[in-house]
């Protein structure tokens, strides 16, 4: 393509891009209307607007910050541009005069309307307004949004001249019996739609991903899924793996050893394991719980049948922290069997790290526990049985496929068992996980109780201070969420160290460590470390203690902004409290006026504290996009699908891959390679 040299090259396969085709699949993540010039004088703040003006005045500023600020006007009123990051050739290409077209989203300044990090460009002479609404595509380092849409225009070009037909390099590989019953558009129509939407078209619609263009590539996209974990789960069965019959019955003395006794879902959960490792067929099973339900012990149950049997099993958890706790855990139960467990972690000294790994190559040491990444890295098993995956939303079939690749041994593959806390109706999950068997802990071992969850307006908010400050005094400890919502991720992160900051002024007494996911690994491990410690007492946080992290002395937990959060999500916070025997609390802040739908979603957190529930609440649930996090859903890294929004599409698209498998097989490779990417199994199956 003209201009792309190797450097560009590059960065465009990070998102996916290997070929002038894979730019159209590059598909925006929200729009915006820039066909419209706003005078200054009418901006409303918190709306996001294109303005015209000339500069007046720049100059670099010291509030708290450097930065740099630059007043335009256009006769209506002023506006201020604000950067926090800026060149020399910037402020200079700034100068007093220069007419400058702007946009973003408008924000109440000490002086007015102002704009931070706006897109801007300079205007000569008389600048065409643009036409069609102007997508916005995910950010990637190094390419800018113009660069992206000026590439993505030129392979759009021949699409708009050559129609459907002939030369537009691109083939709708969905059967045209197919196409025809579900009244959805062609290929083409769908992806000039979605790239260049007219100014006629609603942005509502488009934002809520509900447009026929849309709903089109979800169906495409869901489908080449679909096909792929469906061939995935056929090549499986035809794969050997070791029979785990355990002739030393060594799940059961660890079960005995436990102090407590299992739930009867935990039982049932480890049956359906149990069962399945005794075969010489790998094993892919799905262990599905709410937070708190104890699917670590009935994973442990798993790993005795594999060492029970001579073999080697791998625990990966998503963090250094949460490989820790897992690691602990493990050591309590496996120890006092005589079973050394083996920790592979980028935080123990070398030394230490290069003879866990021998001993788990020579097989000395039977059970590893560490990182995802960890894993990917140079590690060897003597005879690797058994993976077992924890908390992984990312970890898809890509993920999977190599890891199983990894442990095959004389022709054997291991087994695999995946576990996730986020709750997925059966319909779903048939889709979703269709290359999966699933197993589900619907019950939470006995004694715990119930977090009480309140929801108030963020104007008492002095009021939960004082709360924090007293659970704080009686030796509990609390969290204090605060979800990224501002648009520029500047701002955002921002927000987050100021209400640390304020916390810890308001609240001199108490401890306050602050955890978000722009810091390095290894501060946020410490952060995250030392509240688990209780070194400190109260933890500010954006959402990324979600997963997995397990600390019962904390009792209260307050989410900030609430109303913006996804009802899953939610759920997954608060589940982050009341795993002690104490009373927790959680307290959802918001900021009114509330939307009818933000109501209805605080309304269902408050009343119900199951997983599964909530999860069916969603789904009826589900609005507009202004939900944070919807994505996040299951294990499949979908692109322009969403499993809720888009599930009414389901069915047809379990029966269009049936149809496919049954009589365009020729067509499955293809339109695989063009949504997954060309995984060399898929090669071989498709
Ligand atoms: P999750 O399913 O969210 O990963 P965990 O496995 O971390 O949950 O278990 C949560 C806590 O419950 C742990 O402290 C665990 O030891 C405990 N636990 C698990 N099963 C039982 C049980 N049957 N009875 C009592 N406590 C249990
Ligand atoms: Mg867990």
């Amino acid at each position: 393509m003209r201009g792309v040299g190797a450097a560009l090259a590059e960065r465009l396969r990070r998102l996916g891009v290997e070929q002038v085709q894979d730019l159209l699949f590059v598909l925006p993540q929200r729009y915006e209307d820039r066909t419209r010039i706003a005078a200054i004088g009418s901006l409303v703040p918190g709306t996001r607007a294109s303005v015209e003006g000339e500069v007046q005045l720049t100059e670099v500023a010291f509030r708290g910050r450097r930065q740099l600020l630059s007043r335009i006007s256009d006769g209506s009123g002023f506006l201020t541009l604000r950067f926090f990051h800026f060149s020399a050739a910037q402020q200079s290409g700034l100068a007093r005069g220069t007419r400058l077209r702007c946009f973003g989203e408008v924000r109440r300044g000490p002086f007015g309307p102002e704009i931070i990090h706006p897109e801007y460009r300079r205007v000569l002479g008389s600048d065409a307004l643009e036409e069609t609404l102007t997508p916005v595509y995910p950010a990637t380092e190094g390419l800018t949004q113009g660069r992206l849409r000026a590439l993505i225009g030129q392979a759009l070009d021949p699409l708009e001249t050559a129609g459907d037909r002939q030369g537009s390099g691109i083939v709708d590989w969905v059967p045209p019996e197919l196409l025809s019953t579900l009244e959805l558009p062609a290929l083409g129509e769908a992806l000039r739609y979605v790239h260049r939407p007219p100014r006629s078209a609603h942005l509502d619609e488009l934002a809520r991903g509900r447009h026929p263009a849309q709903r089109r590539l979800a169906f495409e996209e869901l489908l080449a899924h679909h096909l792929c974990l469906k061939l995935l789960k056929r090549s499986v069965q035809s794969d050997e793996a070791w029979p785990l019959g355990d002739p030393a019955s060594l799940a059961a003395r660890l079960l005995e050893s436990l102090p407590f006794a299992l739930t009867a879902a935990q039982r049932r959960a480890f049956r359906e394991v149990h069962t399945d490792l005794r075969q010489n067929r790998p094993m892919v099973r799905l262990l599905q719980g709410d937070v708190g339900c104890g699917k670590t012990v009935v994973a442990a149950a798993a790993v005795a049948l594999a060492v029970g049997s001579g073999c080697q099993a791998a625990l990966m958890a998503p963090t250094e922290l949460l490989a820790e706790q897992h690691w602990r855990s493990l050591c309590d139960w496996f120890q006092p069997l005589g079973i050394p467990v083996a920790r592979i972690s980028g935080s123990v000294p070398a030394r230490t790290r290069r003879s866990a790994l021998a001993t788990i190559a020579s097989g000395e040491v039977p059970i590893a526990v560490g990182t995802h990444a960890l894993f990917q890295e140079g590690i060897s098993f003597d005879r690797l049985a058994l993976i077992i995956v924890d908390e992984q939303h990312r970890f898809g079939v890509q993920q999977r496929l190599k890891l199983q690749e990894k442990g095959l041994r004389e022709g054997r593959f291991p087994h695999q068992l995946i576990m996730t806390a986020t709750p997925i109706p059966r319909t779903l999950a048939m889709t979703a996980y269709a290359d999966l068997d699933i197993s589900v802990i619907d019950e939470l071992p006995p004694g715990r109780t119930p977090v009480q969850t309140v929801v108030m307006p963020e104007q008492r908010r002095q009021q939960v201070v004082q709360r924090i400050l007293g659970a704080c005094r009686s030796g509990a400890q609390a969290y204090w969420v605060c979800p990224l919502i501002d648009e520029s991720e500047e701002l955002r992160y921002q927000a987050v160290e100021e209400t640390a900051a304020a916390l810890a002024e308001a609240l001199p007494d108490v401890r306050v460590g602050l955890v978000h996911g722009r810091q390095p690994p290894a501060e946020k491990e410490r952060a995250m470390a030392a509240f688990k410690s209780g070194k400190t007492q109260l933890l500010v946080a954006t959402t990324v203690i979600e997963v997995g992290v397990d600390v019962p002395n904390a009792t209260l937990m307050v989410i900030e902004n609430a109303e913006h959060l996804g009802l899953a999500q939610l759920h997954q916070l608060r589940g982050r409290v009341g795993r002690g025997s104490d009373v927790s609390t959680c307290v959802l802040l918001y900021r009114a006026p509330l939307s009818a739908l933000a109501r209805e979603r605080l309304k269902a957190i408050r009343e119900t504290a199951d997983g599964f529930e909530i999860a069916r609440r969603d789904l009826t649930l589900r609005g507009p996009g202004e939900l944070l996090g919807t994505r996040q859903t299951g294990l499949a890294q979908l692109r322009v699908a969403d499993l809720m929004r888009d599930a009414d599409l389901l069915p047809r698209v379990q029966a269009a891959a049936d149809r496919m498998l049954e009589s365009h097989p020729e067509r499955i490779g293809p339109l695989a390679a063009r949504w997954i990417g060309t995984g060399e199994r898929y090669g071989r199956v498709g």
